[in-house]
């Protein structure tokens, strides 16, 4: 997304500079990307390897994260090993990594730690090749990927095209199956495909107040419930993650609105095994110090005072709201789903 004169906001993000690997050149992707980077006079460094970048500006913490946002990096993915990815799948790939949406309390904020620019990898049908192998590994059992464990693929589509490739890539695959998570919009590319229903999408959705507050570079979520109707329409398996959910002033009237909105929207598409993921709201002490130094004005309640520890793997825990508070939210959101939304299944509150 870019501000245009006048202020318009294009809700098709463009970079502001490039950091190119030589030898991405040699892939159709790389080529194509070279040609659009060059027709939007996007600035290009040519790079040895995409692990060395250097030179992103700012003078701050905060202006750094602003600018590493608008850098991309083209390169060739070479480590091939897949992370398990329980519990929503098997194993988790990536197409691209970082995200261009600006969303305060991201995981990725830490995981990415300072190298939060985006990294868009060219060598596609290599990465199918590997997740071909994994597939016959596990054959005849279907395998499971998530593809949006470490970026946003809607958000960088109009870019490269590599979604839809990896949509018709599991429709053609009688035991792989790919699973989406967007906070995006942009899915007219993807509608008209073959897509076997081998891809399950599962748009974030949240409430309007989340989305204005600390969504930052997403869609809206008048587009975001327009977008899922689409995907509705086009025949694929559909879901949503409602996360993070957030307990403030007010909080039952817009996730009651946010959920009447979809239903409605809804209504007129004959989707199939409805899916809803309910995430609340925690973070870790990590991420409330990143958070603080890219975001210091920001309305995200991390106050550990009003909040329950909850111990995690390995020694290392996050915050969460107290028990009281986190079965109100279950439970309003849940028979919300119920009243509006009957056949579909909530998988799970965390
Ligand atoms: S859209 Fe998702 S991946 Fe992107 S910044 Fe927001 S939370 Fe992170």
């Amino acid at each position: 997304m870019c501000k245009v004169p006048g202020g318009i906001v294009l809700k098709r993000f463009r970079p502001e500079q490039a950091f190119f690997e030589k030898e991405a050149l040699e892939y159709p992707l790389g080529k194509r990307m070279h040609t659009f980077l060059q027709k939007h006079s996007i600035p290009i460094t040519i790079i040895p390897s995409h692990n060395r970048v250097t030179g992103i500006p700012g003078a701050n913490p905060m202006e750094a994260y602003r600018n590493a946002k608008r850098t991309i990096v083209v390169g060739i993915k070479r480590t091939m090993e897949l992370d398990i990815c329980k519990p929503s799948a098997n194993y988790q790939f990536s197409l691209s990594t970082g995200c261009v949406g600006g969303c305060h309390y991201c995981y990725l904020q830490t995981t990415m730690g300072k190298k939060p620019y985006i990294r868009i990898y060219v060598n596609t049908d290599e990465i199918f090749d590997n997740l071909n192998q994994y597939i016959e590994k596990r054959a005849p059992r279907l395998t499971f990927f998530e593809s949006s464990s470490s970026s946003d693929p809607v958000g960088v589509e109009h870019m490269t095209g590599s979604l839809k490739k990896a949509i018709e890539f599991f429709a053609k695959s009688k035991y792989g199956r790919l699973r989406i998570v967007t906070k995006f919009a942009q899915v007219d590319s993807l509608l008209d495909i073959h897509h076997n229903q081998h891809t399950r999408f599962r748009f974030s959705l949240n409430s309007d107040y989340v989305i204005r507050n600390f969504e930052q570079m997403t869609a809206t979520l008048e587009e975001r419930i327009e977008a899922a109707g689409k995907i509705a329409q086009a025949g694929y398996p559909l879901g949503f993650i409602l996360a993070p959910i957030m307990h403030y002033e007010g909080w039952q009237d817009e996730y009651s609105y946010m959920l009447s909105h979809l239903s409605k929207t809804l209504a007129n598409t004959s989707v199939k095994d409805l899916t809803f993921e309910l995430i609340q709201y925690r973070f870790t002490k990590a991420a409330k110090n990143i958070i603080l130094e890219r975001f210091p004005n920001t309305k995200l309640d991390m106050d550990e005072s009003n909040r329950k520890y909850k111990w995690g793997k390995y020694g290392r825990g996050k915050w969460v709201y107290p028990d009281e508070k986190s079965k109100e939210l279950d439970q309003f959101i849940r028979q919300q789903i119920k009243e509006k939304f009957p056949a579909a299944r909530v998988q799970y509150f965390t």
